[in-house]
């Protein structure tokens, strides 16, 4: 069988677990955590990256420092992951979900607008698959109405947007490390902010409502509860098997988009031919090969073609269904506007299997399933 994932592993995980064991330092914001920050900070170019214990605390954190009050309202889109939408219920916040487009699967830019109501205080992105949303749109949107934006860059680590890394165009940027996503640390998550004046709330946040990490730098003498809070902060072992991860980082991604780029060559032809759709790039956008997705003709095939594939030996896998009709979407939110393209598109897109290391023989034979599928001589 040709798993749909396998969770990353380069090689040094295991010895900087036993490092960190021996550091006797394994509770949060030790030495490897310190690395994971400062690589972070760097690379991705912001002032403040603090990993978490999942993409899903991330978004709590952002969701909890756009202030909230009950009755505001948060426009994000249908088609994405649960944990997108409960950080702001859990903020208590109501749910305006808006179409998606069907080229990148992102949130429609130029539906946003229209769903704007005097109660809106902040859009939640999200950047399908790794491939950025239309920022500038979006950013533009958010400073007429007075809105804090959010990015759910889970999948989107090493990505960009007109050379900007994801998760730092926004006010706060979330990613994730479960062992889905392409760097892992098996469950956790990073939170970002571009503006210094949320860094120092959102440490107190992550620490227990406590400004102990301003203590641990010895700017205050002793620490004490602050504000609201929670406990987000990952243990140092976890972020042991992550710093592995991001010393290879450039090596993951490129091993990656080789994958990528070879689904998308050889499908091209049965795009061509109308029998399938395929991922679509925008020009100012870098992606991270996070998945390769294809869009079958409706629901039907789409279940036919997953079978096939199953019978092959290839696990492909589909999602989501679209927040807005699930019931906990219809207790929390509502649509805005016209589902023109959420429920077909999402009913059509299915998953292959994309993973680090990938075997090319394996990719290929994917592939031959595919158009074995369709009838077509590769
Ligand atoms: C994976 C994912 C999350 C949640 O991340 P966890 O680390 O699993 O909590 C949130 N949003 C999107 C879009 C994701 O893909």
């Amino acid at each position: 069988m040709i798993d749909f994932n396998i969770a990353p592993f380069v090689g040094t995980e295991t010895d900087y677990i036993r490092e960190a064991v021996a550091n006797k330092m394994i509770c949060g914001d030790g030495p490897f955590t310190k690395r994971c920050h400062a690589w972070m900070r760097e690379r991705f170019g912001t002032p403040k990256a603090l990993l978490t214990t999942s993409g899903t605390s991330a978004l709590e954190m952002a969701a909890l420092l756009c202030d909230l009050e009950p009755g505001d309202e948060v426009i994000l889109p249908s088609f994405t992951f649960s944990s997108t939408a409960n950080a702001f219920v859990l903020a208590g916040a109501k749910l305006v979900f808006t179409d998606i487009r069907p080229d990148t699967m992102n949130i429609d830019e130029k539906k946003i607008e229209a769903a704007v109501t005097d109660r809106t205080r902040a859009i939640c992105v999200v950047h399908y698959a790794g491939v950025a949303c239309e920022m500038d749109a979006i950013m533009e949107i958010a400073q007429k109405y007075g809105l804090k934006v959010v990015e759910d860059a889970a999948q989107g680590v090493m990505s960009s947007y007109k050379g900007r890394a994801l998760g730092t165009i926004g006010d706060f940027g979330c990613f994730s490390f479960h062992e889905t996503k392409n760097y892992s640390m098996g469950e956790g998550g990073a939170f970002l902010t571009k503006e210094v004046s949320y860094a120092e709330r959102a440490e107190i946040l992550r620490e227990k409502g406590t400004d102990r990490s301003k203590f641990l730098r010895g700017q205050v003498d002793k620490y004490t509860w602050q504000d609201y809070g929670s406990s987000y902060l990952p243990s140092d072992i976890n972020a042991a098997y992550l710093w592995a991860q991001l010393e290879k980082a450039d090596e993951i991604n490129e091993n990656r988009l080789a994958s990528w780029n070879a689904y998308d060559a050889a499908l091209r032809p049965l795009a061509e031919r109308g029998l399938v759709e395929l991922p679509t790039i925008p020009a100012e956008c870098v992606h991270n090969a996070h998945m390769y997705w294809l869009k079958a003709a409706d629901l039907d095939e789409r279940t036919r073609l997953i079978a096939h594939l199953k019978a092959c030996g290839v696990q492909a896998t589909f999602h989501y269904i679209p927040l807005h009709s699930a019931p906990a979407g219809l207790k929390f939110g509502r649509f805005a506007g016209e589902d023109e393209f959420t429920t077909r598109e999402s009913n059509r897109l299915l998953r292959l299997p994309m993973y680090y290391n990938l075997a090319k023989g394996d990719l290929l034979h994917v592939i031959d399933a595919i158009y074995e599928f369709y009838g077509v001589l590769r």
